[in-house]
């Protein structure tokens, strides 16, 4: 191709929130832009139709404005340019507006952003800006992946290895460096939308609804209501600060300097093996809480690797001990991208972002879930609420609603206990809960935890079940981690820690709590309450296994071809001799 003499530039920001690391950006700074144009499309199918939690909105701003104060250090006429639109109706009009020849951006291989990214790459053709996508959120390309796996969704880590060693020798490119400046925009003026029509924004339905306080005046103009291209801010968006509960923060700053924190570890990033951190740390945590930045991108999964790597690498030379692959940290971020290559190759990738969006399971009535029944549903909602009336759980269901992150193992407690292993509940509505809370929720993973965890896919041992009394206690057998989220029973005893209801009501008198009610009675004179367990777990574990049981006997489980033509439900009927027959979860 003829290279253009003028290029200008629009570089568009997506799962990418950083300036370290970004093939993208690398590409599009390397077509020496006359103008460079870095934005962000303030999309109204992620402010309305996905659910996002107050904590998950300011990490996001926070790593927004972050990267536009890294531009204008850069190049002080610069910074991250919002647009309040969809992309799919604004591009054209900024491309028409400014110049645009070339459009960059980081490859994303979400349901959605497939979709968007097709429609997009159509338009740009046809009004002849060229497009150019690099994929940075991955170790590895999640389609390569796939096709490196004969084309088959990657459900283990062995899979993922194998694929990756076709790849690149089972490592990623080396990160690239961060760039030394950036071109100025187009001229103060020539930026201005002024005249541009704003399209029609679908405010409704509004997931998020519930957490706006204030008027929502995210699109009163498509630069903002300040008219300068602002990252928005919480007021805009309608949320109240109080809202946010979460220690943790967003930017690639922050991110750079915990990943540098963790990497000046040897010992930690050498010896580092999942199933020996802790769920029940806090202050610090037992993991890297990177992820958040890994969804966001303020970090680069790729300098995360190399970082560790060449920490593990040093370690072996001198003959210390290091932990391997799946249980060590690049073990960790290759379960990431396997989730990924699940996701790739998931026939209709669109049926999985309705997952998460309730549509799905839309039932007659306009509700959003048929209810299995109103016990199911009760529990559920204790669950949600950390009111089960079982600590671990209820202090895990607490910390994650405040803080938006929990260890992987808390995950799994709390993710056994309301499918599986307690209250036989779907997981689509697990999942839901974490999409609004996490603030690392990422699509891929969250489902595909939740399918493992329900043993729905990826893994299937059944019987194996969380006890949420044990578990806790394995961990930590003083209690200090349910005292914190759960300060009610702060002065119990630890011999009754993760069973107060079996303490006497003497003590529970003396400890200032009565262990009572389903968690709907508000603190009383006479102190605080804590709720009794919402039922027997040994009872539930048990039904559980034989109805998990006998759905596997009528080969309901993963993408078995009953339960892709369906008729796992007759066998299912006629079948299986189990005990939740009728239940639809
Ligand atoms: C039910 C359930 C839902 C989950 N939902 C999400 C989600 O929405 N977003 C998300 O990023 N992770 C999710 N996870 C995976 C995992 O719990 C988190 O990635 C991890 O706890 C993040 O903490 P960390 O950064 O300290 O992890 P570390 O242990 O420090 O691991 C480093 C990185 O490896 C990746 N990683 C580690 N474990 C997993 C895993 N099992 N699956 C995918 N990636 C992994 C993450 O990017 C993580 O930041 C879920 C797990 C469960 C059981």
């Amino acid at each position: 191709m003829k290279p253009n003499k003028d290029p200008i530039v629009l570089y568009w920001h997506r799962t990418d929130l950083r300036l370290h690391d970004s093939p993208a950006l690398h590409a599009a700074l390397a077509l020496n832009p006359a103008a460079f144009i870095p934005i962000w499309t303030w999309d109204p199918h992620y402010v309305y139709r996905s659910r996002v939690g107050p904590n998950r909105w300011r990490f996001l701003l926070e790593c927004q404005r972050d990267l536009s104060d890294s531009y204008t250090q850069l190049n002080s006429k610069q910074k991250l340019w919002v647009v309040r639109e969809a992309p799919q109706t604004v591009l054209p009009k900024l491309w028409a507006r400014w110049g645009v020849t070339h459009l960059v951006f980081e490859k994303d291989t979400d349901a959605y952003a497939r979709e968007r990214d097709e429609a997009i790459i159509q338009l740009a053709e046809k009004a002849g800006v060229e497009v150019i996508v690099r994929q940075g959120r991955n170790l590895f390309d999640p389609d390569e992946l796939v096709r490196q796996n004969r084309g088959k969704a990657t459900m283990s880590i062995a899979q993922v290895e194998k694929a990756a060693q076709k790849i690149g020798d089972g490592n990623p490119d080396r990160p690239l460096d961060t760039p030394g400046s950036v071109p100025d925009p187009l001229g103060e003026a020539e930026m201005k939308l002024d005249g541009v029509e704003q399209g029609t924004v679908a405010a409704r339905p509004d997931f998020n609804a519930e957490y706006r306080s204030s008027k929502d005046e995210q699109y009163s103009q498509i630069m903002g209501p300040k008219n300068d291209f602002g990252v928005p801010t919480l007021k805009e968006i309608g949320i109240a600060e109080e809202k946010i509960t979460s220690p943790h923060r967003g930017g690639e700053r922050q991110a750079l300097e915990q990943l540098r924190r963790c990497i000046e570890d040897d010992e930690y990033v050498g010896r580092f093996q999942k199933p020996n951190t802790s769920p029940a740390d806090f202050e610090p945590q037992s993991t890297t809480l990177l992820s958040p930045h890994l969804h966001f991108g303020s970090l680069s999964v790729r300098k995360f690797w190399w970082d560790v790597q060449d920490v593990l690498a040093k370690r072996r030379k001198e003959k210390k001990e290091t932990s391997s692959i799946p249980t060590n940290l690049p073990g960790q971020l290759l379960f990431r991208d396997m989730y990924f290559g699940a996701q790739a190759a998931t026939k209709k990738p669109e049926q999985v972002d309705q997952i998460t969006s309730g549509e799905k399971n839309k039932a007659d009535d306009g509700k959003l879930y048929e209810v299995d029944s109103p016990q199911a549903e009760e529990w559920f909602i204790r669950w949600r609420e950390g009111q089960t009336g079982f600590p671990w759980i209820d202090a895990l269901m607490r910390q994650l609603k405040q803080e938006g992150w929990i260890h992987h193992l808390g995950r799994h407690s709390v993710a056994c206990f309301l499918t599986r292993g307690g209250c036989y509940v779907s997981w689509e509505r697990g999942a839901e809960v974490f999409e609004e809370l996490l603030i690392d929720h990422e699509t891929a993973c969250n489902i595909g935890n939740w399918m493992w965890l329900s043993c729905t896919a990826f893994f299937a041992q059944f019987y194996r079940c969380y006890s949420p009394v044990a578990f806790g206690k394995k961990w930590d057998p003083e209690g200090d981690f349910v005292r914190r989220y759960c300060p009610e029973l702060s002065k119990f005893d630890k011999k009754y820690i993760y069973e107060p209801w079996k303490a006497p009501i003497q003590d529970q008198k003396k400890w200032g709590c009565r262990v009572t009610g389903d968690g709907s009675e508000a603190k009383s004179e006479a102190g605080q309450v804590y709720p009794k367990p919402m039922f027997d777990f040994d009872e539930r574990r048990q039904i559980c296994i034989d109805g998990i049981k006998a759905a596997y006997d009528a080969k309901l489980y993963g993408n078995t071809e009953s339960v892709l033509d369906g008729t796992w439900e007759e066998a299912f009927r006629e079948g299986a001799e189990n005990p939740k027959k009728k239940q639809k979860t």
